[in-house]
């Protein structure tokens, strides 16, 4: 495995990128009702900038690299910015975390211009429930988000599911019925006690009440994916043709296997997703700091990421919204 090693010997080989802190969506876990207040323009980074970070995080062994936002789809032209990635060499990977309302729309382009597979997160397959979760999506144009990236074999398609106590968790059975009727590979996520003034912090509901309730489905079978290294750890039901994934943020961090690195909408390295430390990229970028000179940044950085963070022990995170930093 490419990658640059840091101070706990963990190897950093995957960045994910927030191309935009903007959304179609208003999910009640993420954002507040009103919005955030937003960046503008000319905080965000160009295209031609993001490349130009990337190339410098590719010198030090990243290889994996992961759009995500805010929702990606709604910066326009992201295609393009896939296309740009795609062309540096030594990325193997280019994948994307999408709420999926314009994938119908964009699935196709992405995959012609180099996107490997994506994430789409969907809470419930209710339409109603969905309106509520999102406070304005609607969840027919999710679920062709989802048949247009199986079409497009934008694969394997990952089904991202929050649990919510009392919300959505009546639906898990349904969800992880999906893998054995629809093929669907589901994932289920704990929820993170994300701060929102004036909101009482969610109850947690955790993988191992998630895993009684599919329970009735039978006996599920540890399962080896074939991509991606990440946190969830995977199963099959009897019968299944996709996979059910579990992702443990709150009750079992996996922090010792971390190998990640965010950047911002806004050009800050960031080397957790729950601690507010960051370094500043934008401004040297724009000063006209070489790939040398960034790549000796990023490596500075690596060195300073930490052992972990403490959600769970301490209660809720405070801190930029993940729509900013890319959740
Ligand atoms: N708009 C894109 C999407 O919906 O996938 C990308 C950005 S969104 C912030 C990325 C992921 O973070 C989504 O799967 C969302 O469900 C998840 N997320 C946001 N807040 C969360 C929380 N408090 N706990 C767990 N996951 C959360």
């Amino acid at each position: 495995m490419t990658g640059t090693c840091d101070t706990y010997q963990r190897t950093i080989n995957y960045l994910r990128i927030s191309v935009t802190d903007r959304c179609n969506l208003r999910c009640v876990y993420c954002m507040p009702d009103g919005g955030i207040k937003l960046m503008s323009h000319l905080d965000i980074l160009s295209y031609e900038e993001i490349t130009t970070l990337v190339k410098a995080a590719a010198a030090l062994g990243i290889d994996k690299v992961r759009l995500t936002g805010g929702e990606p789809l709604v910066r326009a032209g992201v295609s393009d910015l896939v296309k740009m990635i795609a062309d540096i060499d030594t990325i193997k990977d280019i994948s994307m975390t999408t709420n999926g309302m314009l994938l119908a729309k964009y699935a196709a382009e992405l995959k012609e211009a180099g996107l490997g597979r994506v994430n789409i997160s969907l809470d419930t397959l209710k339409p109603e429930r969905f309106r509520q979760i999102t406070r304005c999506g609607k969840l027919e144009d999710t679920l062709k988000g989802i048949d247009a990236a199986i079409e497009a074999d934008l694969t394997p398609v990952k089904i991202n599911m929050v649990v919510m106590a009392g919300v959505n968790d009546d639906e898990i059975i349904d969800f992880a019925k999906k893998t054995i009727t629809d093929g669907w590979n589901v994932r289920f996520i704990e929820q993170m006690p994300v701060s929102a003034p004036g909101e009482e912090a969610a109850k947690l509901f955790s993988v191992k009440d998630m895993k009684l309730r599919i329970d009735p489905l039978g006996k599920m079978e540890p399962f080896k994916m074939s991509t991606g290294n990440g946190p969830a750890k995977y199963y099959k039901l009897p019968g299944a043709a996709g996979t059910i994934g579990f992702i443990t943020p709150v009750t079992e961090h996996f922090c010792d296997q971390c190998n990640r690195l965010r950047l911002t909408a806004d050009g800050k390295l960031r080397l957790c997703l729950l601690q507010e430390d960051e370094i500043d990229l934008r401004e040297p970028l724009r000063s006209g700091a070489s790939i040398e000179e960034l790549k000796t940044l990023i490596k500075d950085a690596i060195g300073k990421k930490p052992k972990g963070h403490t959600l769970g022990e301490e209660g809720r995170h405070k801190g930029r919204p993940f729509s900013q930093v890319g959740g």
